[in-house]
């Protein structure tokens, strides 16, 4: 509740809407209201969007992200990210750490090009998301909050986004990030309708309700603003347990507030008033004594 108002929060939650096709989801005229205009090139036929799902899964393969020499103003000369060039291999675990306001979240947003660069380029699997249909390049990236939501009706739907999966599959994913038992628990089990707000889940099953959303779609990309805030320990071991089995043969890039979880990554990118100064694992970054090992200590007297 504590990051309620987050930016990246309210940006994710249309941007899972957007994901699942203008036609599919209520509050269209939020997601109209979106500041962004950004336009598919000639010729790039939005074919994801069709609920066709052989049509998907078209060029992006393996998730590879690349920014090149990419600088960003959301206004005038104001630049909010500056010559960042970083690549993110296939299946690694990337995690974004910096003070508030370094530009994490501008990033994401570039990254889902909700955003264009003002110079540079970003290619996922060596293509210019510029060249990709907007449909395509949604449908790989995966979100996943710190606070899930829930949209207004059944379990399927809230799995499915109302887009067309067949039983199986919706069952499939619901395992995968165990919350099958669950669902299987509720009275009318898959068809029980669920309240907006989610009052009738805890935050747990929320959020890997929320995970079971995402593992449908198979992403190729996922991109996490750390989640298990305010969660009892047997919760945010489940939800562990989950989260890792959803980032399996995933590219990720995780927005990192409490620097304790991230540990596991296999490399953090420390970013300062829109420049990457460092980047490392959390050893080779604790042994260079710099930004990130200051934030770290930091944040371990506050603990
Ligand atoms: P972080 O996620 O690391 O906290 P952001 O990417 O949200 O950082 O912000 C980077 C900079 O861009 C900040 O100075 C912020 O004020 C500015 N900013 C963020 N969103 C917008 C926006 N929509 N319009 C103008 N400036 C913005």
């Amino acid at each position: 509740a504590q990051r309620l108002f987050d930016p990246l929060r309210q940006f994710a939650e249309k941007f899972t809407m957007i994901q699942a096709g203008f036609t599919a989801v209520e509050r269209i005229d939020e997601l109209m209201s979106e500041p962004v205009e950004i336009r598919d090139r000639e010729g790039l036929e939005l074919k994801s969007l069709n609920n066709n799902r052989s049509d998907v899964s078209l060029k992006i393969q393996t998730g590879e992200i690349r920014f090149e020499q990419v600088s960003f103003a959301y206004k005038n000369d104001e630049y909010v990210l500056q010559d960042l060039n970083f690549t993110v291999r296939p299946g690694e675990k990337v995690a974004l750490v910096g003070p508030t306001g370094a530009g994490k979240s501008s990033i994401i947003r570039l990254l889902c090009r909700l955003y264009e660069p003002t110079k540079g380029r970003i290619l996922v699997d060596g293509i210019d998301i510029r060249d990709l249909p907007q449909g395509e390049l949604r449908r790989h990236i995966g979100t996943i909050l710190q606070e899930s939501f829930l949209f207004a009706g059944d379990v399927k739907r809230n799995i499915t986004l109302g887009e067309n999966y067949p039983f199986e599959e919706i069952e499939r994913s619901a395992k995968l990030t165990n919350i099958d038992k669950f669902i299987e628990s509720l009275p009318q089990g898959y068809d029980t309708q669920l309240r907006e707000r989610g009052t009738n889940l805890s935050g747990g099953q929320k959020q890997l309700l929320a995970f079971a959303r995402v593992a449908i779609r198979d992403p190729k990309i996922l991109v996490l603003d750390e989640a298990t805030a305010n969660l009892d320990v047997a919760t945010e071991a489940e939800i562990q347990e989950a989260l890792e089995r959803l980032l399996e043969g995933r590219t990720a890039i995780v927005i990192a507030h409490r620097l304790s979880t991230i540990r596991n990554v296999d490399r953090i990118l420390v970013l300062k008033r829109g420049k990457l100064v460092e980047t490392g694992s959390h050893e080779e970054l604790l042994a260079e004594n710099g930004l990130y090992a200051g934030l770290y200590r930091l944040q371990m007297l506050g603990n």
